[in-house]
């Protein structure tokens, strides 16, 4: 019942043999029984999310239908849904409770869809393993002692474990992308501007978008289908052509797709392990048909500094809002001064801190120019890099991370080699582009003889090209089972 896919549950409550109550009580009884261990939520409501799933009976008994309605869904706790608390798994905003919803989750909400619970993460979605949250450690599914990848470490998790069939994770620089690698779901980062962020609490304004969250494309797809559409609310927001195919989507055509496989992400530093899993799902895509070209993305190789000071000097002016006057945690002391600086001592953990330190540097007169002016310039470069390969190809295929999921603690004391991680995500998030992250297979574990993890792959494509992905991946999906394998849990 549980790995049931979202597409089942939805047949089956529209036939009537099942009822969104059932299948909400399902899932939180298994959060219950199984997330003390995995930590994957932080936060349940358990009558108003049955309240909801009543709601949503009663919408399917006047004959109302719809690819969300009934269906319990996952919020990563950066997204305000009103009357929650809304805490960023941070302590200086522990307590907050939102006075109002997300877009996105507003329409989740119109659409029937039942949130069970809000989703663990890393502080203010600064991270890459799930380590740095004030509710502790997530886990991996796979592998309780390895992290299961950030900061959407809760909502891929949840998908990951059965505790709903779709999430919603934020993704700024590999957030939905790395976790569900590490993990074996699929998530999209959507073009910038397909969905609304209005309502997510940013971290870096330019780069962040809200990631869905399922296991398979197909199911990832009506999650997807029910939140696009301009919002009034976020200036940047923009319409999806061809988003009406997200509901029935059928798989795309793989044979004559050209793919690009860039050069700078096939080279030395990744596991021989990870490179056999994707060398095998390369050959199944070329056995379907599709055309594999060589491509190069020079610019590649400066991603990851200009990612990091473009997100941290963002970061450092987004915190300010947390000072101690408005909301969240408040330190008295004598002076107005000392009040905000206690509170943030205090309030903030060490990575966001450290953030809010680069920032700010990278942002001071006499550096201005030189780190953050000469990074803006380096991400249109980045930018251009792939304006010039989609001229040849139809997507780009990558790694998504060149590890499988590392053990609890290995990078904690190393943020640089923490930040490496993301190597091979930051380049789409800084050229704006949609991508999307999905099981490839499973590569051994040199370390723990015996153990097998999941491995991603990463599609990239041109802007607004979001729906053709998930068309290719389901097609993808549509030869193999990689996506329908589930970890080892005792339920
Ligand atoms: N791991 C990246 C970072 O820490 C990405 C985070 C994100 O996408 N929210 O910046």
């Amino acid at each position: 019942m549980v790995h049931h896919s979202l597409i089942d549950w939805q047949e089956g409550l529209s036939s009537g043999d099942l009822s969104s109550l059932f299948l909400s009580m399902g899932c939180l009884d298994r959060i219950e029984a199984l997330d003390p261990h995995l930590k994957a939520t932080i936060y349940l409501n358990r009558a108003r999310s049955l309240a909801i799933a009543k709601s949503s009976d009663d919408r399917l008994r006047t004959g109302q239908r719809g690819p969300m309605l009934g269906i319990p869904v996952v919020l990563k706790d950066n997204l305000n849904w009103d009357g929650t608390a809304t805490s960023q798994g941070s302590k200086i905003s522990k307590n907050y409770c939102s006075p109002y919803s997300a877009t996105v989750v507003r329409r989740l909400l119109e659409a029937g869809a039942v949130p069970v619970a809000k989703a663990n993460m890393d502080e203010f979605a600064m991270g890459s393993s799930g380590e740095h949250s004030v509710f502790g450690v997530t886990r991996n599914p796979w592998d309780p002692s390895r992290v299961p990848g950030g900061s959407s470490s809760g909502s891929i998790v949840a998908v990951a474990a059965g505790f709903a069939p779709f999430a919603l994770g934020t993704d700024t620089g590999g957030s939905v992308r790395l976790p569900a690698a590490f993990c074996n779901v699929t998530a999209l980062r959507p073009t910038y501007g397909v969905l609304s962020r209005f309502g997510i609490t940013s971290m870096a304004s330019s780069l962040d978008q809200v990631g869905p969250v399922a296991r398979s494309a197909q199911d990832l797809a009506m999650g997807f289908s029910v939140m696009t559409g301009r919002d009034p609310l976020d200036s940047t927001s923009l319409d999806l052509h061809g988003s009406e195919r997200l509901a029935n989507l059928t798989p795309g055509n793989l044979k004559g797709l050209r793919i690009g496989l860039p050069k700078e992400y096939f080279e030395d530093g990744i596991d021989p392990e990870v490179r056999l899993v994707l060398g095998t799902a390369l050959q199944r895509l070329a056995s379907e048909g599709a055309e594999l070209v060589d491509v190069s993305l020079p610019y590649t190789r400066y991603a990851i500094e200009t990612y990091y000071v473009i997100c941290t000097s963002e970061v450092s002016s987004n915190m300010s809002r947390f000072d101690g006057v408005r909301f969240g945690l408040r330190k008295e002391s004598s002076s107005l001064h000392g009040m905000m600086s206690c509170t943030r001592e205090e309030g903030f953990g060490t990575e966001v801190k450290r953030r809010i330190l680069l920032g700010a540097f990278c942002l001071s007169k006499g550096y201005y120019e030189a780190y953050y002016a000469k990074a803006l310039k380096a991400r249109t470069l980045l930018a251009q890099d792939f304006e010039r390969v989609f001229r040849e190809v139809d997507c780009v295929l990558t790694p998504v991370s060149p590890t499988v999921a590392f053990k609890i603690g290995a990078k904690t004391q190393d943020p640089l080699s923490m930040y490496m991680a993301d190597i091979f995500t930051v380049t789409p998030s800084l050229a704006a582009l949609p991508c999307l992250s999905i099981p490839a297979g499973f590569a051994t574990v040199p370390d723990d003889p015996g153990k097998r993890l999941p491995v991603g792959m990463q599609l990239i494509g041109p802007p607004l090209s979001d729906v053709k992905l998930l068309e290719w991946a389901h097609a993808f999906q549509q030869v193999t089972d990689h996506h329908l394998q589930t970890p080892p849990l005792e339920s």
